[in-house]
């Protein structure tokens, strides 16, 4: 059996198939799994279901052990008028790991279960979909880019999520620490000119802010997210899994449980489980559906609205003594959200046939606003030149405006 993509969603798949006695060949047109990141920090969510992942993941036989998972119960949240409160709560959130070819990322904890499974791994090998039983190749589109700095400091392990328009257009920005390594990353829902703006403004903010924060540049990261809902998920006997099968999360691109979930999901099905389109429609679309909603309420409320909603999100802590509850029922969806669907975040999607004649609604990379457009302040200046020079003397950007392939 072939498998297109030695990500998440593709080698999780293998994992289970080899581990049945299937014969499997993985293949990645990159030199290595994880090699499309760049040690960049993601969070793997944990509420948008009431069981918790790595628990879910040791049930259908992968071992979250094999990568490196540190879980947070606590934020700092940052409004728009730049006020800090923090959201807490009993139960762990989410857990930052590492995107990667390190030894303790994700993509190479998965790698080593399924080279321990028997799955044969091809790198720098391109095959036809047509001659692939799994698609899981990731993004193929852009709906979506996202800029980080990755930084060396002595600021303790931590994580803000920074709600606000200018510096991250129709979405957020975001600072992880980890065991003396930082990022901060900005979020672009809106397609820009000279995007690397965004990201010194945005770091500029939290020099500001955050002013115990001493960073010293290594390096910047990148990449792009593609959102669609398909029409169907199993097509001519293929299983799309992961992005490729737009398993993503529009509100804020939190892809990475959808994508392994649905890779498990359709070896299951191989293995004479349950059928995965049917599956994919039960578990994972609804939560899809819900992100389009809150993608189109997102991209209407500006800075003002969202002040709104981080001011409800804290009294409803204040109430609940748990601040995930609220992200909770923003994620797992109601019946208000399947209406802003159907009636409007639907309508916001084109419709598109893929070159292998998928049908397939996509969000498009929306132009940028009137006040999208500004010139960057002087500390941000600072900041872009303060990279110039990190950049002269070796430093890589692994994504940049001019190569956004990632
Ligand atoms: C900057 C950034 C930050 C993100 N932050 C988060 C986050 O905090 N939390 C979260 O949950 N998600 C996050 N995401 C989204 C998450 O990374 C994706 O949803 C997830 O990686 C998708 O998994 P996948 O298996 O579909 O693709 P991937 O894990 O990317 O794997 C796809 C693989 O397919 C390979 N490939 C591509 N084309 C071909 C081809 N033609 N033939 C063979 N192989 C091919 C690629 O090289 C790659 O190895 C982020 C994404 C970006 C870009």
């Amino acid at each position: 059996m072939q498998i297109m993509g030695a990500g998440l969603s593709g080698l999780s798949a293998s994992i289970l198939l080899a581990k049945a006695g299937k014969e499997v060949h993985v293949h990645d047109i990159r030199a290595d799994s994880g090699a499309r990141f760049d040690g960049d920090f993601q969070g793997l969510e944990n509420w948008s279901s009431d069981t918790d992942f790595l628990d879910e993941m040791r049930e259908w036989g992968i071992n979250p052990d094999e990568f490196k998972a540190t879980p947070f119960k606590e934020v700092d949240i940052i409004h728009p008028d730049d006020v800090i409160t923090q959201a807490y709560g009993p139960k762990v959130a989410f857990r930052v790991v590492e995107r990667g070819t390190a030894e303790h990322t994700i993509d190479q904890g998965l790698k080593r279960q399924a080279l321990a499974a028997g799955v044969n791994i091809h790198y720098k090998s391109r095959v036809k979909s047509e001659d692939c039983t799994i698609i899981a190749s990731g993004p193929k589109g852009t709906s979506a880019i996202a800029y980080g700095e990755v930084f060396k400091t002595s600021f303790p392990d931590h994580v803000s999520l920074h709600l606000n328009d200018k510096l991250a257009p129709g979405a957020y920005a975001y600072l992880i620490v980890i065991d003396g390594i930082g990022l901060i990353c900005t979020c672009l829902w809106r397609k820009q000119s000279k995007s690397e703006r965004f990201l010194n403004e945005t770091v500029a903010w939290y020099q500001q802010h955050y002013p115990d924060l001493d960073m010293q540049p290594i390096k910047r990261v990148g990449g792009k997210g593609d959102f669609t809902i398909n029409d169907n998920y199993k097509v001519d006997g293929r299983y799309y899994v992961g992005e490729a099968g737009g398993m993503q999360d529009f509100m804020w691109g939190f892809g990475m449980r959808y994508a392994i979930t649905s890779g498990v999901l359709a070896a299951q099905d191989i293995l004479g489980g349950q059928d995965y389109d049917k599956q994919v429609r039960k578990i994972l679309l609804p939560l899809i559906k819900t992100s389009v909603a809150n993608r189109f309420l997102m991209n209407r409320i500006g800075d003002k609205g969202m002040k709104r909603v981080c001011s409800k999100w804290m009294k409803d802590q204040k109430k609940k003594k748990d601040g995930l509850k609220f992200i909770e029922r923003i994620f797992r969806g109601s019946i208000w959200r399947n209406m802003v669907y159907s009636t409007f975040g639907k309508a916001m999607l084109s419709r598109e046939v893929s070159k292998d004649g998928r049908k397939f609604r996509k969000l498009p990379f929306r132009k940028d606003l009137k006040h999208d457009r500004w010139q960057q302040s002087e500390a941000a200046i600072a900041v872009g030149k303060r990279w110039d020079e990190v950049r002269k003397s070796g430093g890589k950007a692994s994504f940049t405006e001019d190569n956004p392939t990632s």
